[in-house]
């Protein structure tokens, strides 16, 4: 199986299991590779209530070495972290990318900006403010945060592309119209996207990105990752055989593997 880079710890407030747990599962999923992302620190701090604090910090690369040590060289163990991109976030992206040596870093768009301030719109707690929205509008401004944010260079992956999608609130009509600019920024950024299989198991009903999504990146030259998004030891690496399935179908031969900041290609099984 390939790797899975997108995992959560319970530093983060809304995700279980211990270190061992999360190996333990890999391996029994016969991942080429595991890593950990957690939602990283954002300031003010308590900035909200799904995340690690600062201060944890190292607590969270304690996390990761129990991972490493309890793995004892039968699969690599990989340190990243997800962090939001929010307007102005630049400067603390690039302190925080300078506190480790970190073997990738994943982007998400989580918080978009509205007129009372940002709100994170995935968070279950808006469900009655999304039945009120103007999609078109709300679309229109994930797409174009999502594109700033590859275009912005500080990022390996861009996680979850269709996130925007999550509670099932699509636009009518042909999606392409907010596919293609962002295809084209992200192509242009160099930036791998992956494939997170937790959108099956949320109101959607689907992976991130839709098929239609991945066929037009893997047109543009766009590479893969596949990953769970594990909030729980038994969501490491779920669904990977349908996601490899979802990846060729779109045209994907192989994903990346990634050490510390430098990619290679390894092949769809
Ligand atoms: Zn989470
Ligand atoms: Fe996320
Ligand atoms: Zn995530
Ligand atoms: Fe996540």
């Amino acid at each position: 199986m390939p790797a899975d880079y997108h995992s959560h710890t319970p530093l983060c407030r809304h995700a279980e299991g211990d270190a061992h747990a999360y190996v333990d599962a890999a391996l029994a999923a016969g991942l080429s590779e595991f890593g950990v992302s957690d939602h990283a620190p954002l300031l003010p701090e308590p900035f909200d209530d799904w995340r690690m604090l600062e201060r944890e910090l190292p607590e969270y690369l304690g996390w990761i070495e129990r991972a490493r040590t309890h793995a004892n060289g039968r699969l690599a163990i990989r340190a990243g972290l997800e962090c939001d991109w929010l307007p102005g976030c630049e400067p603390w992206i690039e302190q925080l990318s300078g506190r480790h040596q970190w073997d990738y870093l994943i982007g998400s768009v989580h918080y978009l900006p509205d007129e009372v301030g940002i709100w994170d719109f995935d968070n279950p707690k808006w469900l009655a403010r999304w039945a009120a929205l103007d999609l078109e509008r709300i679309w229109t401004h994930y797409w174009n945060s999502y594109a700033d944010m590859a275009s912005s260079g500080l990022f390996d992956i861009l996680g979850h592309p269709d996130l925007v999608k999550k509670f099932g609130f699509v636009p009518a009509g042909d999606l392409d119209r907010y596919y293609e600019p962002v295809i084209d920024a992200v192509a242009a950024s160099g930036c791998v996207i992956e494939l997170n299989t937790a959108g099956w198991h949320k109101p959607c009903a689907q992976c991130y990105p839709d098929p239609r999504f991945l066929k037009l990146a893997c047109s543009a030259g766009i590479p893969l990752v596949l990953s769970s998004d594990a909030h729980a030891p038994d969501q490491v690496g779920r669904d990977f055989p349908q996601a490899i399935a979802v990846a060729r179908a779109a045209g994907y031969q192989e994903t990346v593997l990634f050490d510390q900041r430098r990619r290679r290609p390894e092949k769809l099984p």
